[in-house]
């Protein structure tokens, strides 16, 4: 592919026209940083899909946690 100008950066993902994995947003929007551990960090859409799974998943854990945890506590009342 074609690296960048510079001068005139597109308005979402610079990578996106090289991109295989390039979605509608990434030519639209540049994606926020996610971070992936001490020291590293990415700027990708797919990260941030990814991210957002994670805290879906997590939330939905706390709340089945939290389920569980109002159960047990009404069987011991
Ligand atoms: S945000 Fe990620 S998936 Fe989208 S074009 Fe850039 S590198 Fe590819």
């Amino acid at each position: 592919g074609t690296p960048v100008d510079m001068l005139n950066p597109p308005e979402g993902c610079p990578f996106a026209p090289r991109c295989e994995y390039a979605m509608k947003i990434c030519l639209q929007k540049m994606p926020p940083y996610v971070e992936l551990g001490e020291n590293h960090r990415a700027a990708c859409w797919l990260r941030v899909q990814e991210q957002m799974a994670k805290e879906k998943s997590g939330q939905a854990d706390a709340k089945a946690g939290s389920q569980t945890e109002n159960k047990e506590a009404g069987d011991h009342e």
